[in-house]
């Protein structure tokens, strides 16, 4: 099962209502980005970005977990 993590403060999005949402903004997301002459590190921005400035990646289970504090 693949798991949607902010690299940045380690919110795991589970529920799939969230997770389809977030999908359907990601394209918006990334072009806006690259409007700007950035790369996306991750799929979509983190609900908490505002916080925490961070981007959710894809992992599957025994995937890469790592986390910056
Ligand atoms: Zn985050």
């Amino acid at each position: 099962m693949k798991k949607l993590i902010c690299d940045r403060c380690g919110m795991v999005l589970m529920d799939k209502g969230n997770v389809s949402m977030a999908f359907e903004g990601k394209k918006a997301w990334g072009e806006a980005l690259r409007a700007q002459g950035n790369e996306p590190r991750g799929v979509f921005p983190c609900m908490n970005f505002i916080r925490c400035g961070g981007e959710i990646k894809l992992t599957s289970n025994g995937g890469i977990f790592w986390w910056r504090h």
